[in-house]
């Protein structure tokens, strides 16, 4: 599922899909963490953990499809994803660095070297 998808024009599956992803992703991490934790206060908190699939993980082969994770900055938040796996190949805009690149910019994951 793209990372800039409205939640208001999802369809009801799509919505579906996603309330179960989140559920089983955030019951996975926090089991994990609280394995990780023990019976001591969490340590190094942090949102950028290896584990993740695609978060901080800008440039790395996707763990499902192998392509390299893609990110959109803006101001000072950035999105990384799979442009094979959740935008059906298509690399979405990066202000900064598509106003660089101008016409030399992918518009997909297959045109990539
Ligand atoms: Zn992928």
């Amino acid at each position: 599922m793209s990372p800039i998808a409205l939640t208001k024009k999802l369809s009801p599956a799509e919505v579906e899909r996603l309330y179960v992803a989140v559920r089983d992703v955030l019951g996975e991490w926090t089991e994990r963490l609280r394995q990780e934790a023990g019976d001591n206060f969490p340590e190094k908190v942090t949102a950028f953990r290896p584990q993740m699939a695609v978060h901080g993980r800008f440039g790395q082969p996707c763990p499902v499809c192998g392509a390299p994770i893609q990110r959109i900055v803006y101001a000072e938040n950035e999105t990384d994803y799979c442009a094979r796996c959740q935008t059906s190949g298509m690399i979405l805009a990066d202000r900064a660095l598509s106003r660089l690149l101008k016409a030399s910019w992918p518009r997909s994951i297959d045109e990539l070297g």
